[in-house]
């Protein structure tokens, strides 16, 4: 194992690291300020989610909740409603929560140490170090999956994630923990990837004691199912089914009422398109069927007009399958 680089070569390191992020850093919307309540709101996007997917989602959520006293004031079915196509729900619920906190116990005064954002719903040691740093300058390392990888890298050592916290806080600039902590998210996520770090063009190569030479972490197999969904419509409508409040994945939320197999007699689905949530990959099929098929007491169903759906709480595929109907 590398041990620890001498203050010195620390020195060196975190002006290399600082400049080059200074000069590559990927322009994103949350990057433009230090607001508190924008970072909050990214951090959260962020968790276990692609940039690509959050840019948009985090425009059309400061637009519809440009304050926490916004967010604070909104109903939790609007937030879901906002929040859909993003997954993970829980975290647009638990944000819901804190910012009533922040708005009304708080008086719309945010915490300022990682210790205190800890307190709030939803904010684990990642997320609470990340803000602080970045919001407020609190000399607080980060460590996320990109971060554990380089630290792992760079030291030659499978070591843990508690290791990891240790040598990052070792490593961390304190004069510019947030652009330090966001460097070493940007190099784990832009060149040392998981599959082909680009060492080359890495500023930490001369500190580097693996140097790509330590293989990837084996990928789990993604897994691959069916779905299969009945759409039914009346004057404009559809018929959507709620799933149920104690559901353990997108509880409360809109969605196609499921259609058991044999209800399509082989008939050809009016839409096909695939989906993805975490390790698995879905094959969704929606065939037109009769209102009558979906009576049932076990769940809540209603008919539902065009302009009602952007203002529903749907589930990511849900919100899919209806922007690709036919008018
Ligand atoms: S030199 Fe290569 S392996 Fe080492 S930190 Fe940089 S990109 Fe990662």
């Amino acid at each position: 194992m590398n041990p620890t680089p001498t203050p010195a070569a620390l020195r060196k390191l975190r002006r290399a690291l600082l400049a080059w992020y200074d000069e590559h850093r990927r322009e994103l919307p949350w990057r433009r300020d230090a607001d508190p309540y924008r970072v909050w709101v990214s951090e959260i996007m962020l968790q276990q989610t692609r940039v690509a997917a959050v840019v948009d989602h985090y425009a059309r959520f400061l637009q519809k909740f440009p304050t926490v006293q916004t967010l604070a004031a909104a109903r939790e079915s609007s937030v879901l409603a906002v929040w859909s196509g993003l997954g993970y729900y829980h975290r647009a619920r638990r944000m819901h929560q804190a910012a009533k906190l922040i708005a009304r116990q708080r008086r719309g005064i945010f915490p300022r140490t990682a210790e205190e954002w800890r307190e709030l719903p939803g904010i684990g040691r990642y997320t609470a170090a990340a803000i602080a740093s970045i919001a407020f300058g609190e000399a607080t390392a980060v460590v996320d999956g990109n971060v554990e990888r380089v630290i792992e890298r760079m030291f030659g050592a499978v070591e843990g994630r508690e290791a990891a916290w240790h040598r990052a806080e070792s490593l961390l600039d304190r004069e510019r923990a947030g652009d330090f902590n966001q460097a070493m998210m940007e190099l784990g996520a832009t060149v040392c990837t998981p599959r082909a770090p680009q060492c080359p063009m890495c500023p930490l190569h001369n500190w580097c004691v693996s140097r790509g030479a330590n293989p990837a972490r084996p990928q789990a197999a993604r897994k691959r199912r069916q779905l299969i969904y009945g759409l039914a419509r009346r004057n404009g409508s559809v018929l959507l089914v709620q799933r149920p409040a104690k559901a353990s994945l997108m509880a409360g939320m809109w969605e196609l009422p499921a259609l058991p197999e044999a209800q399509h007699n082989g008939a050809e689905p009016m839409a096909k398109l695939r989906h993805a949530i975490t390790d698995t990959d879905y094959d969704v099929s929606v065939f037109t069927v009769a209102p009558a098929k979906f009576h049932s007491s076990a769940v809540t169903a209603r008919w539902f007009a065009e302009r009602q759906w952007e203002r529903l709480p749907l589930t990511g595929l849900a919100r899919k399958i209806l922007r690709r109907l036919p008018a």
